[in-house]
């Protein structure tokens, strides 16, 4: 926003006195004094070294229970319908002592489930270049597994989520730190955009159908609990009836249990905005849309059915929505679980037995 709007938003629309786009948040005293001179202020360069390492969010809209902690900024995948690259900069991971330092002070101030948050989580190094090697032969080196495992060390009663891996960069090494924990969350967000190995050619993912299903494999061999949620975009350009159906067979074949589903929609500045035209008309992006929503909610259904029955390990996260005499939580995989309040309290990991659910929800009652 910052970087495309800049001239309308302070000349032409004269709405604002400062425009800061996402990597210029310590040049904010500047651009004040700038504004309480008399002056418009703008700074919306893009750093390559810039990750906010040392800046430790203060979150006043957090439920106290969980919280996202960023550890790498930028992403260097150029998506050909993804305008992060452009807007987030260049890939760059934050100091590991820094992510651990906050997961620390979190668990101390209460909070008992950290997200570890990027745009390619994967792909997070520390002390290496893009293609892994190593920077500064004195000091370690880090990768997500690393990363992962040390920050599962801060407490057992610390729970471990992170978002978003990407297909093509996933390793058994990441998936086997997620079994040896109990305390990181056997989830995984992966998304796969379309199956069809032609479509994500030209998306420019760097994986084929294949590909994704032996990672797909490799989680369910390594973790036979873990949930899998994706994204899927539909009606991207020329994607011919046969290859929406390729989509529709792989949802049919990994039965996710969660999935964000979206009609193509073109982004300016995109690589497929230059090179190719978004040529699938609006009613046939809607039916295609329709049909895989209607499928994946057949399967959220069916995975949350397999749920009841069973003793889940809940995480309070605060009162249910609907009922002030219920709580709600999510259990590892990442499913919402509502139960009555009796004694329990937000921040508290209570075992409830699922006795019944919807395609969104568990219902339960503790287990004492
Ligand atoms: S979709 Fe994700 S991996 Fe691809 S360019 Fe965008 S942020 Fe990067």
């Amino acid at each position: 926003m910052a970087e495309r709007l800049k001239a309308s938003l302070l000349e032409e629309e004269k709405l604002v006195d400062i425009v800061v786009g996402p990597d210029a948040y310590r040049d904010l005293p500047n651009l004040i004094e700038q504004v309480e001179g008399g002056q418009k202020a703008v700074n919306v360069l893009l750093s390559r070294e810039e990750t906010y390492a040392d800046i430790n969010p203060i979150r006043l809209d957090g439920n106290g229970v969980s919280a996202f902690i960023s550890i790498m900024r930028g992403c260097d995948n150029m998506c050909s319908f993804c305008v992060v690259p452009f807007t987030r900069g260049r890939e760059r991971s934050r100091d590991p002592e820094s992510i651990i330092h906050e997961a620390n002070y979190l668990f101390q101030q209460g909070y008992r489930e950290v997200t570890l948050l990027g745009q390619n989580v994967d792909s997070y190094k520390w002390n290496m270049n893009s293609k892994g090697e190593i920077l500064d032969a004195a000091k370690p080196t880090l990768n997500f597994a690393g990363l992962l495992e040390r920050v599962a060390q801060v407490s057992p009663l610390l729970r471990i989520r992170y978002s978003t891996s990407h297909p093509k960069d996933m390793t058994d090494e990441v998936l086997e730190v997620m079994a040896r924990h109990d305390n990181i969350c056997k989830y995984i967000h992966l998304p796969v955009q379309s199956g069809n190995s032609e479509i994500l050619t030209k998306m420019n993912r760097g994986y084929s159908r294949e590909w994704y299903l032996d990672r797909i494999a490799a989680i369910k061999r390594i973790m036979p609990d873990c949930a899998i949620s994706t994204d899927v975009i539909t009606g991207f350009c020329s994607e011919t009836d046969a290859q929406h159906y390729d989509t529709i067979r792989l949802m049919e074949e990994v039965r996710f249990d969660f999935a964000y589903m979206f009609k193509y929609s073109e982004r300016p500045k995109t690589l497929a905005e230059r090179k190719f035209e978004d040529d699938i008309p609006e009613e046939i992006k809607t039916k295609r849309l329709n049909e895989i929503i209607a499928l994946q909610q057949k399967h959220s259904l069916e995975s949350n059915q397999r749920a009841v029955g069973k003793v889940h390990r809940v995480l309070v996260e605060g009162t249910s929505k609907r009922s002030d005499q219920h709580l709600f939580g999510r259990n590892t995989q990442n499913a919402v679980v509502v139960f009555p309040k009796e004694g329990y309290n937000k921040g508290e990991y209570v075992d409830v037995l699922v006795t019944e659910c919807t395609a969104a929800t568990l219902r339960g009652e503790a287990v004492k």
